[in-house]
């Protein structure tokens, strides 16, 4: 089939148009004012779908977004080519920046959109998916109706006409065909209606092609974890004759290839009972995704961290040993691609050496990479040598529970002493004791725990100098 649709890599990073409108934005969650092309290209493509349709939802209630120049708060639109700007939600001509051209695209799309409703291909999947439901003894058949109008809530005045619905149980279930043009308004305006009322959405497509996806397909399959169901003669046909509801499901399937995630496309018919329904983010899914994908970049980072550790374990302790750097270089360039910078050799930056060993020894409760025999010793080291390491050892501390090892070797309380006086100077951010940006990266991946606490106790920091 001919190829209609720019269709981007999903783990590629968004685009920008090249001159937008808005070229500055305030972000509300953050307060700081970003640029909208670095904005936008910070976020991977499936992100930016995502986010654009959170942006969307909030547009009217609490906007994420506000134009730089003016009050308007903004949103994110996408060219024919699946690159990203900004524009008002207002655009009253008072501001420098115009971003809506004479033609709104906005009100064609909406009245692109009615007409389709009418149109034979949509009362065609309304059909299967009515057929498909009435098989299935699970959906009770009294409930399933076409076009009817439900109620949002008491307000009699706030109704939705789902194409079909029908109920499971005492779930209502809600079924919209996605159409050619359906726009993002619709896609969010839909789902914020339906968690509001307690129903769940699922989107129904005649037809999908991976690699040839509208806009507004993507805006629905990476709002619902990835997956998308198709309702087609042979799905309808098999849950007719199984007696159970049967859709055919595509989702992206992420797998590792040494340290690099790769995705595949997936597709597979499943039967209703098989899905998994969120109500709070109205998604439905087969296919987990987001927890995939998290459970493989989570074993990905635990082999790097293990051999790390290992190298270093073997090459820097009791002190550097090692005169192979190859497997030190194959570590950094594997620690450089998750954006973890190292010293170009392990024993090149004094600094680095001892925050890994001072959180190591505090986690193992003993010294490791000195010669000290007790850990109070190695406390008071850092202490006097390496002051922006002490609130990395004493999280290490706390983590592993080896505070009560450090008291037993401290019986005149001289490291007590000195811990309350570092703590207070902490409390006041006193710059010394301020811990080290460069290799903050490296503890939080090494030291997740560790590197958590100390880099929320550098943003507090952070807030208070602001503030
Ligand atoms: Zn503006």
């Amino acid at each position: 089939m001919v190829q209609t649709n720019v269709t981007i890599d999903p783990l590629s990073p968004a685009s920008p148009v090249e001159k937008p409108e808005i070229e500055e934005v305030l972000d509300l969650t953050t307060g700081e004012y970003r640029s909208a092309t670095e904005l936008i290209r910070s976020f991977r493509y499936d992100h930016l779908i995502e986010e654009r349709g959170r942006v969307r939802s909030a547009l009217d209630s609490a906007p994420l977004y506000k134009c730089a120049l003016c009050p308007s708060a903004v949103y994110l639109v996408s060219s024919p080519e699946k690159r990203f700007f900004f524009r008002h939600r207002h655009e009253d001509g008072s501001c420098p920046a115009q971003t809506r051209s004479a033609l709104n695209q906005d009100d064609i799309l909406a009245r692109k959109y009615q007409g389709l409703r009418e149109s034979e291909p949509h009362k065609r999947i309304k059909e299967l998916i009515e057929r498909s439901l009435r098989a299935d003894p699970n959906f009770r058949a009294e409930s399933v109706v076409q076009e009817k109008r439900w109620y949002v809530s008491q307000d009699r005045a706030q109704w939705r006409q789902p194409d079909v619905q029908a109920l499971r149980g005492e779930q209502r279930f809600v079924f919209e065909a996605q159409l050619s043009t359906t726009f993002l308004d619709v896609v969010v305006g839909r789902r914020d209606d339906y968690r509001r009322g307690g129903a769940q959405l699922v989107w129904i497509m005649a037809g999908f092609e991976p690699n040839n996806r509208r806009l507004t397909t993507d805006d629905i399959l990476f709002s619902n974890n990835s997956n998308i169901f198709v309702v087609d003669e042979e799905t309808c046909a098999l849950s007719e004759t199984a007696g159970e509801f049967h859709l055919r499901c595509s989702y992206r399937e992420p797998y590792r290839e040494g340290d690099t995630l790769k995705e595949r496309w997936a597709e597979r018919v499943v039967r209703f009972s098989e899905l998994t329904t969120h109500l709070d983010t109205q998604r439905t899914f087969y296919f987990d995704f987001e927890s995939s994908e998290r459970e493989l970049w989570a074993a990905m980072d635990n082999e790097l961290r293990a051999d790390f550790f290992a190298f270093w374990t073997a090459s820097m302790t009791p002190h550097c040993a090692t005169t192979d750097v190859d497997p030190w270089r194959l570590l950094r360039r594997r620690l450089a691609a998750r954006n973890v910078p190292i010293p170009e050799r392990p024993d090149a930056d004094s600094n680095f050496s001892t925050m890994i060993h001072g959180v190591l020894s505090a986690l193992k409760g003993e010294p490791v990479g000195w010669q000290f025999k007790k850990l109070v010793q190695v406390a008071h080291h850092l202490a006097e040598m390496y002051p922006q390491h002490v609130l990395a050892f004493g999280h290490g501390l706390a983590v592993a529970g080896h505070q009560d090892a450090i008291e037993k070797q401290d019986p005149k309380g001289r490291w007590r002493e000195r811990s309350e006086k570092l703590k207070n100077r902490l409390r006041e951010a006193d710059a010394e004791l301020m811990p080290d940006r460069d290799w903050l990266p490296a503890l939080c991946f090494l030291f997740p725990d560790v590197g958590a606490r100390v880099a929320k106790f550098l943003a507090k920091a952070e807030m208070r100098n602001a503030a």
